[in-house]
């Protein structure tokens, strides 16, 4: 098959076929589209991407590489050895040769500096493992001076932990799921630019682009059940993602933009409140009686 420049197809995607050159250039307008829409990074910014060696973290920062100048923004990668044997040796291996090939400075990190690793966890390692990077994360960036600190989750992750949170009756925590967290006290803004990027997108592209990425999966990932479920519904509710992630957005705009009725005084997100305009509209009395 060929793609619609006469080059040889690597892939269909939405009803049409892509070379490598031509899907990289769809990918990277697709992110750079989606981190305006959301104001995910802004212009000036000094960035601090997370880098695993995984698809995914690779495919955020070789886009971000790419879109540096147009976005006007700065970028530096950094990498946590978590010490998780052989998985963490190759994770820095990869992570040093990719910011090698894309020209990025990278800064490397050992979970061991502050006395223990995540290969010594036994028991909810992916819990340490997210705090340890968490914090890690934020103090380096801080520390160091850096604006934003942004990280590869792509929109299955994002969609998967909402279902999570929902189930285990945690569901403000999905704030935290948002495109973008401004900083506040000594937490510097975090920042997801594949927000409403797939997996299998982020795959296609590091693989069009030749880039170095590490195949193998964390030893102590969980099951991936939360996953494949949101693939099994998205197969039953095609758009059911993209639903997600932005009734995510909207439903944070609506708290957030909460103002007290002109009228009544009870909350609303607008100047009157809906059931003013509808006493408005149907009551017979024209008057709210406060
Ligand atoms: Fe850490 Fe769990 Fe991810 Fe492994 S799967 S890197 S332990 S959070
Ligand atoms: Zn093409």
């Amino acid at each position: 098959m060929k793609c619609e420049c006469g080059r040889e197809a690597i892939e269909r995607v939405g009803g049409r076929y892509y070379c490598k050159e031509c899907y990289s250039k769809r990918y990277l307008s697709l992110v750079e589209r989606s981190i305006r829409k959301y104001g995910i990074l802004k212009r000036g910014e000094k960035v601090l991407a997370a880098i695993s060696g995984g698809k995914d973290s690779v495919a955020m920062i070789a886009a971000l590489k790419e879109l540096e100048d147009k976005l006007g923004i700065k970028l530096e990668a950094l990498h946590i050895n978590l010490g998780i044997g052989e998985y963490s040796r190759k994770s820095e291996e990869v992570s040093r040769k990719v910011c090698e090939e894309l020209d990025v400075p990278l800064h490397v990190v050992y979970l061991s500096e502050y006395g223990f690793t995540i290969g010594d966890v036994k028991r909810k390692a992916c819990s340490v493992c997210g705090n340890a990077k968490r914090y890690i994360m934020n103090r380096f960036a801080r520390e160091e001076g850096f604006d934003v600190i942004a990280t590869g989750h792509c929109a299955e992750d994002i969609v998967a932990n909402v279902l999570k949170n929902l189930y285990s009756g945690n569901f403000e925590w999905s704030e935290k799921l948002l495109p973008r967290i401004e900083g506040y006290f000594k937490f510097v803004s975090k920042a997801k630019p594949l927000y409403e990027i797939g997996e299998k997108e982020n795959l296609l592209f590091v693989l069009s682009k030749g880039i170095t990425f590490l195949p193998d999966e964390c030893p102590k990932a969980p099951d991936p059940k939360w996953k494949e479920l949101v693939y099994e519904i998205e197969k039953k509710i095609p758009g059911f993602k993209k639903g997600v992630l932005r009734s995510l957005v909207r439903r944070e705009k609506v708290e957030s933009e909460l103002k007290s009725c002109k009228i009544c005084g009870e909350p609303t997100s607008a100047e009157i409140c809906q059931f003013c305009r509808n006493v408005k509209k149907f009551g017979k009395v024209r008057k709210i009686p406060l």
